[in-house]
């Protein structure tokens, strides 16, 4: 079994943007600048937030962050959106999720300049994803497709069973997979919440994608010998044992999952790093575009 390690990939990823910055300056080129919006202070979402920001200026971007209260008002969002999308220094724009109840979700991410996106999640980014089309992938599954190309993962031909079929997650990863792309080419399963019998899929799986949010859902005896394993999972689980409170869970029981597989992402460790690194890579992308 071999570490699917997401800081070692991470690592190389950032450092190979941080060259890219470099050049462009000396090139004269516009320095990328990300925005970020959060609403309201929900713990993960700010502990995502400060790791965006702080990665942005480890690899030389600009950013901005816009904070808001819990309580604001849905037009005043959309304003704040609509004025970064005329900004011509930002490049990416970033609102966390989930937003509190009374915003739109949908309305949100339909507000943001597709050509800012770098999220991926507007409804125009996932049309040209499902053709195949130039676009910004969403930072999960991108990051996943970037960690399996860092390892040298062999996927053509293979059957990739995805558990989840979230617009962030699941679906995007199982049209990725299914693509043309040199570490695409699978044939795909995509599991749900109503699928029967899920086990009997997963065993025949070559690939896994664990993202349902369930901790330790996936169990030793549903993956098969030599099964590569990703886990997007992350749930805060209490534990009186650690300092917060709470610990980190992915989907993966992988103490049991980890003696059968090839390769298998850790939680924390594995995905969610990977997660950041492709959010900058868009970034980067968004503003290439302007050159
Ligand atoms: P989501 O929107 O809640 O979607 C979960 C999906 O899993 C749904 O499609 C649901 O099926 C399916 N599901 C739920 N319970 C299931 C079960 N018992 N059996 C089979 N399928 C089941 O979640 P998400 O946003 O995709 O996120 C999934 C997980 O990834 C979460 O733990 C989240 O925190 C994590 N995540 C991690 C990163 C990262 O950077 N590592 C990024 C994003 C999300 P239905 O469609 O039928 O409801």
């Amino acid at each position: 079994m071999q570490i699917l390690d997401g800081k070692v990939a991470a690592a190389a990823i950032k450092e190979q943007l941080k060259k890219q910055v470099e050049a462009r300056l000396e090139a004269g080129k516009k320095r990328p600048h990300i925005a970020v919006i959060i609403v309201g202070n929900d713990g993960a979402s700010e502990t995502y937030v400060a790791s965006k920001v702080k990665t942005s200026e480890e690899i030389g971007y600009g950013s901005t962050l816009v904070r808001f209260e819990s309580d604001i008002p849905e037009e005043k969002l959309l304003a704040q959106i609509n004025q970064f999308n005329v900004d011509n220094d930002i490049d990416g724009i970033l609102v966390q999720l989930p937003l509190p109840k009374h915003i739109t979700e949908s309305k949100v991410i339909e507000t943001i300049d597709p050509a800012k996106d770098v999220d991926g999640f507007h409804p125009e980014s996932a049309g040209r994803l499902v053709q195949g089309l130039d676009t910004f992938v969403p930072a999960t599954p991108y990051g996943i497709m970037l960690m399996l190309e860092h390892f040298g993962i062999e996927t053509t031909g293979k059957h990739a069973v995805v558990i989840g079929r979230s617009n962030i997650v699941g679906r995007p990863m199982s049209i990725l997979l299914s693509s043309t792309h040199k570490y695409g080419n699978c044939t795909v399963t995509v599991c749900h919440s109503k699928t029967k019998d899920l086990p009997a899929f997963t065993r025949q799986a070559d690939i896994v994608v664990a993202a349902l949010g369930r901790p330790g859902f996936l169990k030793g005896d549903m993956v098969k010998e030599g099964a590569v394993v990703v886990d997007v999972g992350i749930t805060r689980v209490p534990d009186a044992t650690k300092k917060k409170g709470f610990a980190i869970k992915g989907d993966v029981d992988f103490e049991e999952v980890a003696p059968k597989s090839s390769w298998i992402t850790p939680v924390p460790g594995g995905v969610g790093l990977m997660t950041i690194g492709a959010l900058m890579m868009n970034t980067l992308k968004a503003c290439e575009r302007k050159d």
